[in-house]
């Protein structure tokens, strides 16, 4: 699996990241790299958030090492 922009490989973080900020049914994903420029914030506010969704309970993340 590659980012839909640039073509980097896709961890289980960047597909999470993508389903939670992009479309929660999306089968093709970006990379947390062209994430953060897509949102214009920095990668690691994008972790922050991740470690928060999984505080939370959030399934997409559940499982992830943050
Ligand atoms: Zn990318």
């Amino acid at each position: 699996m590659t980012c839909l922009c640039c073509g980097a490989a896709v961890t289980p973080l960047d597909a999470a990241l993508t389903k939670k900020f992009v479309n929660r049914g999306s089968q093709t994903y970006y990379c947390i790299g062209c994430l953060a420029k897509k949102f214009a914030v920095s990668r690691a506010l994008l972790i922050e958030k991740a470690r928060e969704f999984q505080r939370a309970g959030c399934a997409l993340f559940a499982g992830l090492q943050l």
